[in-house]
């Protein structure tokens, strides 16, 4: 098991720089998952820890060892890619077996460690068909099974559920958490699919354009957004933005007002926007209610129309206008009977909504000392 740091790391492909002053310090035994939308230098960093490319700045330390230039075979790290690129002429077994083989292993050791990796991931059945005579799940399990026998100090995860369906995407990402539940190893996850990450993570890295916008425990992340590029990438349905302006800030929070007119006095503090200044107001769908009240409470009622209404079965997303420039969804259960072009009531919770400033930056929350000023 490894602690993985990564210190101040830049890469450039020629002109263009992908990575930008990275620091991240990944404890022993973590599941880390790195989130970001397409581009954003996901795999570029975890290939920077396996040893693939080579930083323009700053030090990969892997258990205190820096393995900056090391070539990634000394590294002691296994990766698992996308695609699972078996041997396809050679049987489960054998490609399980290869890089043991390879490294001058003897032959009961080899045995021994690929009976063990068949049995964790239920795989023994499967140990001499060919690669074309498995599911895309079960060439995934071989694949994990491959880098597991080199018992690595560290898994480096690039997308590999990317090409499974939906229900066996599901199905893997339960087994991966129970075989890092089993090997306490560190884990390193790249995926563009923040469901996967909020549903697999210690914690997360957000990225986003080479440079990371938060780190912390999913939670964390969904409860406290530093800024509108994470609070819109984390959370689904996707977090409503609405532009609006700051009407004043007092000891209660700040009053911004709503398309229609009325006010809302969020409980946070206004940092360096003044009255007249431009914010965000951010709510998250599930926290909109439709009728009178959120939970029996509600701060605010909106009039609008139902433009688009989805229903999933459990829950319904509601697309409501409010008026010709300001749209919400609301997530709510599944047993409303709201249908296209109905005037619906949207409740709001102060309590429960956000707001940026004009720099995107989350406004931070009234202290229970400015609270009591
Ligand atoms: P995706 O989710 O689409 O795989 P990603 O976040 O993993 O994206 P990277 O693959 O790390 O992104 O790529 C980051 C940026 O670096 C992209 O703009 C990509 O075009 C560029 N890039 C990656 N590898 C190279 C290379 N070898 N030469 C030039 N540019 C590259």
């Amino acid at each position: 098991m490894a602690r993985i740091r990564l210190a101040g790391i830049e890469k450039a492909f020629g002109d263009i720089a992908v990575l930008n002053d990275i620091d991240i310090d990944i404890a022993d035994g973590e599941f880390m998952v790195f989130v970001g939308p397409s581009g954003c230098g996901k795999t570029t960093l975890l290939r920077t820890i396996a040893g693939l490319e080579r930083p323009s700045a700053g030090r990969v330390v892997i258990d205190g060892d820096d393995v900056t230039v090391w070539p990634p075979a000394r590294r002691g790290v296994a990766m698992v890619f996308q695609s699972y690129a078996l041997y396809p002429h050679m049987t489960v077994l054998q490609n399980i077996a290869f890089g043991l083989k390879l490294s001058g292993m003897a032959k009961d050791r080899i045995d021994q460690r690929v009976r063990e990796a068949a049995a964790l991931l239920q795989i023994e059945p499967l140990l001499h068909r060919k690669p074309r005579e498995l599911s895309g799940g079960q060439r995934q399990r071989v694949a994990i099974g491959r880098s597991i026998v080199r018992h690595p100090k560290a898994f480096l995860f690039d997308e590999p559920l990317s090409n499974l369906d939906a229900a066996l995407r599901v199905q893997m990402r339960i087994e991966l958490i129970n075989l890092h539940e089993r090997l306490r190893a560190t884990m390193v996850y790249v995926t563009h699919d923040q469901i996967e990450a909020m549903t697999m993570a210690d914690r997360i890295v957000v990225l986003n354009r080479g440079r990371v916008e938060q780190i912390g425990a999913p939670l964390e992340l969904y409860r406290r957004p530093r800024n509108l590029f994470v609070a819109g990438f984390i959370g689904s349905p996707r977090m409503n933005f609405l532009p609006l302006r700051m009407v004043e800030t007092g000891p209660a929070g700040v009053t911004v007002s709503l398309p229609g007119g009325q006010r809302l006095t969020v409980p946070v503090q206004p940092g360096g926007v003044a009255a007249g200044g431009e914010v965000t107001l951010g709510v998250r769908p599930e926290h909109l209610g439709l009728g009178r009240a959120v939970d029996g409470v509600a701060d605010l009622i909106l009039p609008a129309e139902a433009e688009v209404v989805e229903h999933l079965g459990g829950e319904v997303v509601v697309h409501a206008r409010l008026d010709d420039t300001a749209v919400l969804d609301i997530k709510a259960d599944g047993h409303q009977t709201i249908r296209r072009g109905d005037r619906i009531e949207i409740a709001v919770r102060a309590p429960l909504a956000y707001l940026f400033g004009p720099d995107g930056a989350a406004l931070p929350p009234l202290t229970s000392a400015s609270l009591a000023a």
